[in-house]
């Protein structure tokens, strides 16, 4: 049956309730979703735009990879810390490869991938993570919704799509692709469902975990370049993973169990029991996560051995909205500044007004992702308003608490409260 269009999002099909916002258009609307991913494929086209003719790959050490990251995000510093060094350490791998290829190095010693494994609720920064790294690195970079993958012969999108977008993000050349990074989200969404593996065929499961397999160890995959079963004229080309950097995110929501029953075992295995006890941080078990409780939760040892470095991001609190409200190199506020200078408008906040938005965020269950709405529906006014008023002089908007009141009002952002 067809749906309603004013009830869904007509790219992602994603009803009114499960959104924050639909912008309506000529033919339909879109989410609030579908305008971040269309963002990020913009974003994917630039940087893949930057990456030098020659492939060539400039290593920097992993303080200056993570001093990168520190500009764009904020806090998460373990898991910065960890990334950076497992980027640091896979292009070295490239690198080296590359010099057994030419004869320039006879070493014995393999160095093994390492592909990243993010665990940490949705909207903490794990993409901006992967974005930003290969934003740094000049490779190309693509995302892929691990949900949307099947088994192949099934309906969804075999795994190999995910290296149709690679391929997209690297003009076509897939000697460019092959030292891009791949960001595979919501890995979690693939775990086996049973803990009994041979109950019935889990299409959505184990099976995509074993043809994910393949990718992640490093093999030739015949991908086709405009993805998907629409073009079956088009001609496959070759593409070798062996060098291609996987960074997989997901939630995985209730992984604090298994993390809180292996700790508990753990600690029962130690005399002074009780001086581990007290060193556990109950309130934040996802920083003790380990490829174990992966495993607990349904990814199978084989995927797990494949993402050895794993680590965690913080949920996000008050403090920590405000800075990312401000702070990052390209944050909302600056972005938001810079839209109206481009009028000759000077945009100002009330220091109580970053307060207020964080507060509201935390109350409605928005995260970081509701900062933008926020700001969205309270500069709205001023943004469809003041380019008209035209005037050479430079105009000022003072944005205070009772402004931010009086806009809040008359939209229906109470009505984002995340349930
Ligand atoms: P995830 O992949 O964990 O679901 P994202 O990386 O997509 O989350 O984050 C959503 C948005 O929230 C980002 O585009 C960014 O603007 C903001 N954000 C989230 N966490 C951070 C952070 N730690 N520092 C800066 N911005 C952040």
């Amino acid at each position: 049956m067809a749906k309603k269009n004013s009830e869904h999002c007509s790219f992602c099909g994603r009803e009114r309730k499960d959104v924050n916002m639909l912008i309506s258009g000529i033919e339909g609307q879109i989410c609030d979703y579908c305008v971040d991913q269309a963002y990020e494929i913009v974003q994917e086209e630039v940087s893949s735009d930057k990456v030098d003719d020659t492939g060539s790959l400039t290593l920097k050490s992993p303080h200056e990879i993570k001093g990168y990251l520190d500009q764009y995000v904020i806090g998460q510093e373990q898991a910065k810390r960890v990334l950076s060094v497992a980027v640091y350490n896979h292009y070295k791998r490239v690198i080296e490869l590359s010099k057994k290829n030419n004869k320039e190095s006879d070493s014995d010693v393999e160095i093994e991938k390492s592909n990243i494994i993010l665990v940490g609720e949705t909207g903490t920064g794990k993409t901006l993570m992967a974005r930003t790294i290969a934003k740094m690195l000049e490779v190309p970079f693509c995302i892929a919704d691990a949900t949307v993958l099947t088994e192949a012969g099934y309906v969804g999108e075999d795994v190999e799509s995910i290296l149709s977008r690679l391929l997209q993000a690297s003009n076509y050349e897939p000697e460019k692709a092959e030292k891009g990074i791949v960001f595979i989200d919501e890995i979690d969404k693939i775990a086996r469902k049973s803990d009994n593996p041979s109950i019935t065929r889990d299409v959505s499961g184990e099976g995509v975990q074993q043809a994910l397999l393949k990718l992640l160890e490093g093999t030739t995959v015949n991908v086709p370049p405009e993805g998907g079963r629409k073009h079956p004229e088009q001609k496959m080309v070759k593409v070798n993973t062996e060098n291609i950097m996987f960074i997989a995110g997901g939630a995985f929501d209730g992984i604090e169990r298994k993390i809180a029953d292996r700790l508990r075992t753990n600690v029962i295995g130690f005399a002074k029991a009780e001086d581990q006890k007290e060193a556990i941080d109950t309130k934040n078990l996802l920083q003790y996560v380990a490829p174990q409780d992966l495993k607990s939760f349904g990814l199978i040892p084989e995927i797990v051995g494949r993402l050895p470095v794993v680590s965690f991001m913080n949920p996000l609190d008050k403090e920590t909205l405000k800075q990312i409200l401000v702070e990052p190199k390209n944050s909302v506020i600056k972005q938001f500044i810079y839209l109206f200078e481009l009028d000759n408008i000077k945009l100002t906040f009330e220091e109580g007004v970053y307060d207020f938005i964080a507060d509201k965020a935390i109350e409605y269950g928005l995260g970081a992702r509701g900062l933008r709405s926020m700001l969205e529906a309270i500069l709205n006014d001023a943004m469809f308003d003041m380019p008209s008023q035209k005037s050479d002089k430079q105009r000022e908007l003072r944005v205070d608490i009772d402004y931010v009141h009086k806009q809040l009002e008359k939209t229906n952002i109470a009505k984002l409260k995340v349930a």
